[in-house]
């Protein structure tokens, strides 16, 4: 039952990198593909910030895994728990052994309770919640709909958040809501950012700023929260200034978050690559594996990980796995990410930079960094639309 297999393609982890590029892969010719993904269900998770800001439900994003996964490839519902290079063999929990010949190893990120201390008890209790687990972002729009008057705190680290600036969604979607049905004036709204800018732009950075005044948001840059303390409600944070105590009686995290523990304890990381896979972030081929390729959150791609970012990976990888059979020159992933962040419950921005910070729109106009509700709608219902069925079916180029 568990004799071993082989695979022309193995591809750890069936989420938004996972499928997108077995699907890619397919329509490519490539007729051996097995995805690794224990998950019964698939979230496009960009909803999540909707969720938590109470605009979406955990419905409007769930899809069983059985209609994600491409026609034509097979699915290992298993954890890996590690690659060998060397053998070209990929382990399940399970015990069965995958030989390849080409890996993609794309399982994610994960949040890091262990990085500020505290938070993971904190979360616990109703006055503290984070979108970024699926099981806590109904908690999260409880929450900050509930509250009606004191202080609420919102951390965006900046340690490998999947797309950090959208963090600040819930934030400007509970503001809107705190203004429209009047208590604004009674909540005091602090935003602790644990980088230098909201966001990697300066255009979108500014706007932000602008719209984080107009609720009277304090907004502390270089802000790194070191511990949380969930009796008191209360957190210990470091700024250029000094150390501060803050209170509060709704706090929200954008926590920091690492890789998997299997993937920093092989060889596929190296002390610079801070546990994450080491790829060259231009053809996303592994530094010394060859046959090793890295995308997603999980991989060192030098810029801001998000979904957006993958639908330039995904083809550079499916490209190169072909090119290096052949001896053809591979492609080069140009470091293209995006951040789509609501200004209000009916406006967003959208961020758009390379690796470097320089500004990389889609289209020249309209100005997409100007808050605009027709962006709004599109990430809201359209894109959700763009992802089950253009995205995951590996329509990008
Ligand atoms: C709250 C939130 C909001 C976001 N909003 C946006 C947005 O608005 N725009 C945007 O562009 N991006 C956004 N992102 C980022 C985007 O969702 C991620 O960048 C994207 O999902 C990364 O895809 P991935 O496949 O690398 O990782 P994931 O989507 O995390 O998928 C990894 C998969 O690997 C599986 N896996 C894990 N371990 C193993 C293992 N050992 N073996 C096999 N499989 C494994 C997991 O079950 C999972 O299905 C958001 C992310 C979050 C969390």
């Amino acid at each position: 039952m568990n004799a071993p297999r082989h695979h022309d393609v193995v591809i750890v982890g069936g989420g938004n990198a996972g499928i997108s590029l077995a699907a890619k892969l397919r329509r490519m010719g490539c007729h051996d593909v097995a995805i690794v993904e224990p998950k019964q269900l698939h979230h496009y998770r960009p909803l999540l910030s909707y969720v938590g800001g109470g605009m979406a439900t955990m419905e409007d994003l769930t899809r069983a895994q059985t209609k994600c996964i491409p026609d034509g490839c097979t699915w290992y519902a298993d954890h890996v728990t590690a690659i060998d290079p060397d053998r070209s063999v990929v382990h399940l929990s399970a015990g069965r052994e995958l030989h390849y010949n080409d890996v993609a190893v794309c399982p994610g990120s994960r949040v890091d309770w262990d990085a500020i201390t505290g938070a993971e008890e904190a979360v616990a209790t109703p006055a503290a919640a984070t979108n970024y687990l699926p099981e806590m972002a109904e908690k999260t729009w409880t929450m900050l709909s509930s509250l009606t008057a004191g202080r609420a705190v919102f951390v965006i680290s900046e340690r490998h958040v999947p797309c950090a600036p959208v963090g600040l969604k819930p934030l400007f979607m509970a503001a809107d809501h705190w203004r429209r049905t009047g208590t604004l004036r009674d909540i005091d709204i602090e935003l602790l950012v644990e980088g230098t800018r909201l966001v990697n732009h300066d255009d979108a950075d500014r706007e932000l700023r602008a719209a984080a005044e107009s609720y009277g948001v304090r907004v502390r840059t270089r802000a790194t929260v070191e511990a949380i303390f969930a009796v008191t409600r209360s957190l210990r944070v470091q700024t250029p200034e000094g150390t501060d105590e803050l209170s509060y009686d709704a706090l929200y995290l954008a926590p920091p978050h690492r890789a998997p523990d299997w993937v920093a304890e092989s060889d596929l990381a190296t002390p610079a690559s801070e546990g994450f896979v080491a790829v060259d972030p231009r053809t996303l081929r592994h530094e010394t594996h060859p046959r090793v390729w890295g995308l997603g959150d999980v991989a060192t791609v030098g810029t801001l990980p998000s979904g957006g970012a993958l639908r330039k990976q995904v083809p550079v990888v499916a490209h190169n796995i072909a090119a290096q059979r052949a001896r053809r020159s591979l492609r080069h992933y140009d470091g293209y990410s995006v951040a789509p962040v609501t200004t209000s419950r009916r406006e967003l921005l959208l961020a758009e930079f390379d690796r470097d910070g320089n500004p990389q729109p889609t289209v020249s106009t309209p100005d997409l960094v100007r808050p605009r509700r027709s962006t709004f709608v599109f990430d809201r219902y359209l894109e959700p639309q763009v992802y089950w069925h253009r995205l995951l079916k590996g329509n990008v180029s």
